[in-house]
């Protein structure tokens, strides 16, 4: 299935729609970037890396790339750590974290595992990718397909775990079979 096309989210709010998440295929993946600038701009009308909801680690002398974005747990571990309840799902299923409710604790990038939600330099809040309400800005801008959205269902779910498998392999944080 063409990748680009799965991202056709409805974009009307309010649309009863299945739970879906960004999958990355490592593998794809060149380091180049512009998913973060593309994110960068959808959200904050700026080119600026640091305010992307999306994150390439790179440690070029080890060879790794890794881009990193919110997985949309179903048991989030940010929502449980927020003291002031600001992380919630929309009515589109996706959690969004609420800057009203805000307070830049930083409890929730403490408690995600997979360093899907960062804190804003500009405005100190809690920041994590929204799916754009949509059509993904990252996935757009990615050249390489790296990028797509699943729906957090069977195919979906399989996909999202063995992204995030295929990863822990690779740089050794889990242990191979034997
Ligand atoms: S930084 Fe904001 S969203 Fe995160 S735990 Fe603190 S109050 Fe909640």
């Amino acid at each position: 299935m063409d990748r680009k096309r799965e991202a056709g989210i409805p974009k009307k709010k309010g649309s009863s729609i299945l739970k879906k998440a960004l999958a990355i295929d490592n593998s794809r993946c060149t380091g180049c970037r512009n998913c973060e600038l593309a994110c960068s701009v959808e959200h904050t009308q700026t080119f600026n890396p640091r305010r992307s909801r999306i994150q390439v680690l790179k440690k070029e002398k080890r060879d790794i790339i890794m881009p990193v974005v919110c997985l949309q747990c179903e048991n989030p571990l940010c929502q449980e750590a927020c003291p002031t309840g600001a992380i919630h799902r929309n009515e589109e299923e996706i959690l969004t974290v609420n800057p009203n409710s805000c307070i830049g604790c930083g409890n929730c990038v403490n408690a995600c595992i997979y360093g899907g939600i960062a804190i804003d330099p500009i405005t100190l809040k809690a920041i994590k990718c929204d799916l754009c309400g949509g059509n993904p800005a990252c996935v757009e801008a990615c050249e390489y397909d790296a990028i797509s959205v699943v729906t957090l269902d069977g195919d979906g779910l399989r996909e999202r775990a063995q992204g995030v498998g295929d990863l822990a392999k690779k740089y050794g944080l889990v242990r191979e079979e034997a």
